[in-house]
């Protein structure tokens, strides 16, 4: 199948055949749909609509009943930024996993109908995997350590051996849904995030550190449930929220910060890249980059836009799998809800999708 990805290619301008993938996200709260070409400009489109809980956090079965609804008309609107129909696609790049079943599910089930309605090849997509290379594309720095925070993940991540290898992770909760918490538990929020601040950052404006909190950092991991409980019962002793919120986040910010150098020094790494979806917290971005400066390394950052999840990263993932024949068969294209990073090969190592159409 993954010869029908080269003959079907677009044949542009100078007649030398670009690849044009659509990537599907689904595996949280967002439904995406990006396209990409391996031609400048590279993003021809990215549409999403993400689901937001009136109260409290996200139930699975209700974000597939809004992506029922919604993924249509995301479709439609990805393809008509591009300007293009599905006639032109040269494969169809779909985030098995890993995350929410019955979120998972509305996808695999677009992508699969797309498919082989069109003749497609299906590309299967570790979500992991995509935040990486969207780092990889948008910064620049080609074999970078990554900080990938987000809501249901916070890992410290580098390639080895034909894989990203995990060399270090939180042992309970994400980054994100630390924040979250906290702001949902103490009256705060939501909305958790508004002007590119969380609203634990705007809490924490008129803060001071305080002593009380937990730092734990355990080998290279890091754990914040800890964190969040004594965060909570401090506020519950009427310590003063301000304090708190920016201790709460000078704590989960500086763990990970911490474990990152360290797997920058034992893999002798010179850059490091954030992301994920709390890649867009200033305050992250800045203890990232002196701690970069301080090691002399370079450092990138995602942009807000694409720290989140979106169907870009996953259509420029599927676009460098595409290029090395990774293809799944529409009946074997089944969700992996715990699809770990490490057990995906990433054959295309270092090349990011500017070097597809070489140049
Ligand atoms: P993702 O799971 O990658 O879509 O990212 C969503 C997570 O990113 C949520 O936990 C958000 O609260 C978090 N987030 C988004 N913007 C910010 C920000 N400016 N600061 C901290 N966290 C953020
Ligand atoms: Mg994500």
């Amino acid at each position: 199948m993954a010869s029908a990805a080269t003959q079907s290619s677009s044949h542009r301008e100078n007649g030398s055949a670009d690849l044009i993938v659509l990537g599907i996200e689904s595996t949280a709260h967002t439904f995406g749909v990006g396209i990409v070409s391996s031609r400048d400009p590279y993003i021809l489109a990215d549409a999403r609509r993400q689901y937001k809980p009136k109260s409290g956090g996200i139930l699975p079965r209700e974000v597939a009943a809004f992506f029922s609804n919604v993924a249509g008309e995301v479709l439609a609107e990805a393809l008509s930024q591009a300007g293009l129909t599905l006639k032109d696609v040269d494969g169809i790049a779909i985030a098995l996993g890993p995350g929410m079943g019955p979120a998972l599910r509305i996808g695999a089930t677009v992508a699969r109908a797309l498919a082989s309605r069109y003749r497609k090849p299906l590309v299967p997509v570790n979500h992991a995997v995509a935040h990486i290379e969207v780092a990889r594309f948008v910064t620049g720095l080609r074999d970078p350590v990554a900080i990938y925070v987000a809501g249901g993940n916070t890992s410290i991540l580098s390639y080895s051996e034909g894989r990203y290898r995990v060399f270090g992770e939180t042992l309970d909760i994400a980054l994100g849904n630390l924040l979250d918490t906290f702001a949902r538990e103490v009256g705060i929020a939501p909305p958790y995030v508004s002007g590119g601040k969380h609203a634990v950052d705007k809490c924490a404006e008129d803060g001071r550190y305080i002593d009380g909190l937990p730092y734990v950092v355990k080998g290279q991991d890091v754990s914040y449930s800890g964190l969040l409980t004594a965060a909570l019962r401090m506020a519950k002793g009427g310590a003063r929220l301000g304090d708190i919120c920016y201790t709460l986040r000078e704590i989960a910010f500086s763990s990970i910060v911490e474990v990152g150098e360290r797997c920058m020094a034992h893999t002798r790494r010179d850059s490091v890249v954030l992301t994920g979806g709390v890649a867009a917290n200033k305050v992250l971005a800045m203890k990232v980059a002196s701690m970069a400066e301080s090691r002399r390394a370079r450092h990138g950052v995602v942009p807000p836009r694409l720290a989140g999840d979106n169907g870009v990263m996953i259509a420029l993932t599927g676009a460098l799998a595409l290029a090395h024949g990774i293809t799944v068969r529409v009946e074997e294209a089944i969700i992996r809800q715990r699809w770990r990073v490490d057990r995906v090969d990433v054959p295309w190592y270092p090349s990011t999708l500017r070097d597809l159409s070489g140049g």
